[in-house]
């Protein structure tokens, strides 16, 4: 097994944890990345690190000091406010059961841990071909042969097509995203908290998110069609802001401030892959995270469940048997994803509601009754 030339399509958090896990045991993959460097694109904001899935991987990784240096268990605290502004929720504790970490941060760590050349910066994979034995992974100006293929690559994944016929499909709602620097927005620093704010009101939200470095991420979150998300896109800034200005009309004025004083970072629209996608085993090609199970980030778990199915992907392919250990690999992959999927609609669902915070407030107490 240890022979057979390894390719990772992708170098986000799953395909990084996947190759530092192969190299402590002596496997040496490829990771093929699209992007020419790695702060090339801002990469998103805080993910919390859950025990038994992210934080078990990095303790598996043996990266637990680099981590902690990084990490922020104090930023786990979280806030419920009405449209009207009306505080509903509110609990700061700080802990460190999910500690938070910038997704910059956790990648600087992972592709820090790797031997220099393991990684294969401006390699977009654009093609694959099967010969029957291995495949062929086909991009700009280069090809290259290797006898097994993890895909790695996301959301829109070109790894997928040749497993599965599934495509993401739009949830609905979209997010405009937002950044804050706290020295410049202290209304903003004082509304979020110690880790989470979230305004929910009929069918919208405003979200802001303690990130690491002073900064904070917001969202204003509502249900639009797809093809409206196209337009926003071509939008200048002014126009997208006047836009989620008449949106959230009559929303509290320091809420509202979320989106008057925002830096616009961004337009993300929620696609997902249907919950409990599967598909038949095949010889030497599989997937991991986003692009085997694409769902909302309203069950926080995406880079949870990405980084726990690199260690079961890294178990697979350094047993005896990779062939079935992959098969089993991917339905002990599917199940967890699913449980995980099944939540993330629920949350999105709950959240872009007609009853406003209602739902989000049932979530809060039941999370807090569980945990006394
Ligand atoms: C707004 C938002 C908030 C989120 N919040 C949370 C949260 O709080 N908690 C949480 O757990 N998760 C959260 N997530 C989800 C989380 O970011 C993802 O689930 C996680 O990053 C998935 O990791 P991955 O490695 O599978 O894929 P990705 O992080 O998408 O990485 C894929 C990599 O593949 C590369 N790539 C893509 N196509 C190609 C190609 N053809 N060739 C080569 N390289 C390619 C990309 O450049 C990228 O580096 C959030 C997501 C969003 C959108």
């Amino acid at each position: 097994m240890t022979r057979q030339r390894i390719a990772i399509v992708g170098g986000g958090p799953g395909g990084l944890m996947l190759a530092r896990l192969l190299q402590l045991r002596d496997i040496h993959p490829v990771v093929l990345e699209r992007e020419s460097y790695a702060e090339e694109r801002p990469q998103g904001g805080s993910l919390d690190l859950h025990s038994e899935t992210g934080q078990r991987a990095i303790r598996l990784a043996g990266l637990e000091t680099e981590f902690s240096a990084m990490a922020r268990p104090e930023d786990q605290g979280d806030r419920l406010f009405g449209s009207d502004g009306a505080l509903l929720f509110d609990r700061n504790e700080p802990g460190d059961d999910r500690p938070e970490i910038d997704r910059s941060a956790l990648r600087r760590i992972l592709l820090d841990a790797l031997p220099v050349g393991s990684i294969r910066w401006n390699s977009r994979t654009i093609d694959i071909a099967s010969d029957g034995i291995g495949y062929e992974l086909i991009g700009n100006g280069w090809r290259e042969r290797f006898d097994i293929v993890i895909g790695a690559d996301g959301a829109w994944s070109r790894v997928r097509p040749l497993l599965s016929d599934a495509v993401p499909a739009y949830e609905g709602v979209t997010l405009v995203e937002l950044g804050f620097d706290i020295t410049d927005h202290p209304q903003i620093d004082t509304l979020t908290g110690s880790g989470k704010m979230f305004a929910v009101g009929d069918n919208r939200a405003l979200i802001t998110q303690r990130n690491g470095l002073g900064h904070i991420r917001g969202y204003a979150g509502l249900r639009i069609p797809e093809a409206t998300v196209w337009q926003w896109q071509k939008l200048s800034h002014s126009s997208l802001r006047a836009t989620l200005r008449e949106a959230f009309r009559g929303w509290a004025p320091p809420l509202r401030d979320v989106i008057e004083t925002g830096r616009i970072l961004g337009i993300r629209a929620l696609y997902a892959l249907p919950i409990g996608h599967r598909w038949p085993s095949r010889p030497g090609l599989t997937l991991l995270g986003d692009a085997a199970h694409l769902m909302s980030p309203f069950s926080g778990e995406g880079v949870n469940l990405a980084l726990a199915d690199a260690v079961d992907l890294a178990d697979a392919l350094s047993s005896d048997n990779a062939g079935s250990a992959i098969a089993r690999f991917e339905e002990t992959m599917a199940r967890r994803a699913e449980i995980a999927a099944e939540g993330a609609a629920q949350g999105l669902n709950g959240i872009f509601s007609e009853e406003g915070a209602t739902s989000v407030l049932q979530h809060y107490r039941e999370r807090v009754t569980v945990k006394d």
